[in-house]
């Protein structure tokens, strides 16, 4: 990492570099798309949309990335591996599938939450119907709106090298409830899992059933499934 660049390729002994600006849910103004083209277009920069609903620009020079963030004006998406990377949401508020306009939630996680060190790198996904349209059950953490409007929370899922289906924590909860247990999931993880260890890992580790029953018992909830 060399002023928020990632080394992508060394060919014929030329290195190259990507970046990957924030870009909170995947939403982003028409102005803020607009000088991301401008600036990648200036510096001979190679876009690519990712899965994680960003915008990578690769393809740059080592010498251009401060005059490129400078110009860019936005802040890195991802400042230290292991930590909250990355808040995933589907479009809910302008779905017609939707049960719950869940944007707002995903948003205020999002703002709260992004960037905070954790044992290990972790992705959250934030759904407005069971469709769960982000692949949130390969998410560490999930928000998933119910066909009764309320809101079910999973947790321990992973795409990648190690493939892992989420678990359902606990169901049938209003907004702030849901808000709130995601809060004690990040902190509970943090304070307890071991360096390195991804959440389902953890959750393995110390079984789902203790899991949930620290973490319901911290929030003040009763289990509901
Ligand atoms: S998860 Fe549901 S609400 Fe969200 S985009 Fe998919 S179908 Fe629409």
């Amino acid at each position: 990492m060399s002023a928020y660049g990632n080394l992508q390729k060394i060919k014929d002994g030329k290195r190259t570099y990507a970046i990957t600006p924030h870009i909170p849910g995947g939403f982003i103004l028409p102005d803020n798309l607009i000088k991301i083209g401008e600036v990648a277009k200036k510096y001979k920069g190679v876009l690519k949309i990712t899965s994680g609903q960003r915008i990578l620009i690769t393809n740059l020079k080592q010498e251009d990335l401060p005059a490129i963030w400078e110009e860019l004006g936005m802040e890195p998406a991802v400042k230290v591996q292991n930590s909250l990377k990355n808040v995933e949401m589907c479009p809910a508020n302008y779905c017609k599938r939707s049960k719950y306009p869940t944007i707002g939630i995903g948003m205020k996680i999002s703002k709260n939450f992004h960037g905070m060190e954790l044992p290990c790198r972790t992705k959250i996904g934030v759904a407005g119907c069971k469709n769960a349209c982000t692949s949130v059950y390969s998410k560490d953490i999930g928000v998933i709106v119910d066909l009764d409007s309320t809101f079910f929370i999973t947790v321990g899922g992973s795409g990648g090298y190690y493939p892992r289906s989420a678990d359902i924590l606990t169901k049938g909860l209003l907004e702030k409830d849901a808000f709130n247990l995601v809060k004690t999931i990040l902190f509970y993880y943090k304070d307890t899992a071991k360096a390195g260890e991804k959440l389902g890992d953890f959750i393995d580790r110390i079984s789902l059933d203790t899991f949930r029953e620290e973490i319901l018992n911290i929030a003040n909830l009763e289990l509901k499934l």
